[in-house]
């Protein structure tokens, strides 16, 4: 019954299980993954903010870096009628950070903790566990420049992760340093990569001079091999953030947080200061990329405020928790239907209906005169458990007969009692 149109390249609708096209895309486990999101958020003190979907182009362009993938190559861009260029967001910490200076929630001294869950948008090329419109689950941890706040952020993503069932992640961490040390290092990158530069075109050397750090994560085998003997960033860090990674590295241990130091981790946006982070599967690359944006607020005209955060891909998550076979279970959201068995039954059955729903039970019911037969058939397609079953012996006695759809047990009880059950 396929009609003309289908959901754009690289989404995906997400619907009730047994029309989803693939198991990531039933809707109960995206409900489940809200709920992890909001769960974890209350565990550690996060308050929820909602941005708008698009913001000014200019945003982006800021924060994220010219020569970024998602800038040059990714964005969701367009001219409004009003002339403003404007984009649909690829990512979520710029928008929040946008809002939090926009209302203003921080000030000296203060520290703020938000978190966003929805969808970004970004063009790139679809495949498994890569999408044109995914989602983020994203924690910020905004005025803290304390290793404490670093490690914080990584609990909270682990503890995302292990609510939406995956026991064992490890996180790579690494530190990108900051300031002159951090330049010294991208001199050194480019010197290394010199002759391979040179057989390179104009726009390839004119991105690799401009964000040098973007080369440690090609996939170009020749580049990688080039790189192959470049010495570690960790050794180029300045003493602060030395002291500052050594700090969290022991917090982390003390926490019982599953880390392993990875120095080709740099992550593909401007902003990072310091620490970044990734959870990474086999299958599916990166499921989270997090880390310290110490210029970001200021960046954005705001007083200089230290902080850190995380990005959780959703999607992703989704996909490795079914891999490990620890997806969510639909849950029943309308547990009754009531059924009409005789057309004399069908105001008591709308009544019934009514009362089930004043006290808080879901229930359906069909409303075009339907056959016992499909309104049954019906009560399955909607998941309900129980149905009501009012007919013309029910009718008379002031009873309705209760049929467990799982077991198929049926039972006449009077109508009082039938209310009773739906109480509990
Ligand atoms: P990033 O903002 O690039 O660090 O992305 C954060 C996380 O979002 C990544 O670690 C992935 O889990 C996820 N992600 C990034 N791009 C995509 C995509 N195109 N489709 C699905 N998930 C993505």
């Amino acid at each position: 019954m396929a009609g003309k149109y289908q959901a754009p390249r690289g989404t995906a609708d997400i619907v009730p299980a047994p029309y989803a096209k693939e198991p990531v895309f039933e809707v109960h486990r995206w409900q489940a993954a809200e709920q992890v999101f909001r769960q974890v958020a209350g565990l550690y003190g996060y308050q929820e903010v909602r941005t708008p979907i698009f913001e000014d182009l200019d945003l982006f362009l800021r924060t994220s870096g010219e020569t970024s993938d998602i800038v040059s190559k990714e964005m969701y861009d367009f001219t409004d009628k009003g002339g403003r260029h404007v984009a649909l967001r690829p990512e979520g910490t710029a928008p929040a950070m946008r809002a939090y200076i926009e209302h203003p929630m921080g000030g000296q001294g203060v520290v703020t903790r938000l978190g966003y869950f929805g969808p970004v948008f970004r063009y790139n090329r679809p495949q498994k566990g890569r999408y044109r419109q995914f989602h983020q689950a994203g924690y910020e941890l905004i005025g803290s420049p304390s290793p404490l706040a670093d490690a914080e952020i990584i609990d909270v993503t682990v503890r995302f992760f292990h609510l939406m069932g995956l026991a064992d992640v490890v996180v790579k961490v690494n530190s990108i340093g900051r300031g002159e040390t951090r330049a010294d290092y991208e001199r050194a990158v480019l010197q290394h990569v010199g002759g391979w530069m040179a057989d390179q075109d104009g726009e390839t050397r004119a991105k690799a001079e401009k964000n040098p750090l973007r080369l440690l994560d090609t996939k170009d085998p020749d580049l990688r091999r080039v790189l192959d003997g470049l010495p570690s960033i960790l050794g180029f860090l300045g003493d602060e953030s030395k002291v500052s990674f050594e700090a969290l590295q022991g917090h982390l241990r003390e926490q019982g947080t599953a880390f392993e130091v990875d120095d080709s981790i740099v992550r593909g946006l401007d902003y990072y200061t310091d620490t970044v982070f990734e959870v990474v599967s086999a299958e599916f690359g990166a499921l989270c990329g997090g880390g310290r944006y110490d210029g970001l607020v200021e960046q954005l005209g705001g007083p200089s405020t230290p902080s850190v955060g995380v990005g959780i891909g959703v999607e992703r998550a989704l996909h490795v928790a079914e891999l490990a076979g620890q997806a969510a279970k639909p849950k029943v959201a309308t547990r009754w239907y009531v059924v009409a068995a005789t057309e004399a039954a069908r105001d008591a059955a709308r009544g019934l209906a009514r009362e089930l729903r004043a006290r808080g039970a879901g229930c359906s019911l069909d409303l075009d005169g339907r056959s016992v037969k499909a309104q049954f058939k019906q009560a399955d397609r909607n998941g309900a458990v129980l149905a009501a079953v009012i007919g013309d012996d029910e009718l008379a006695a002031g009873t309705v007969s209760v049929k467990d759809l799982v077991t198929g047990e049926q039972k006449t009880l009077p109508h009082d009692v039938v209310l009773r059950i739906a109480d509990d």
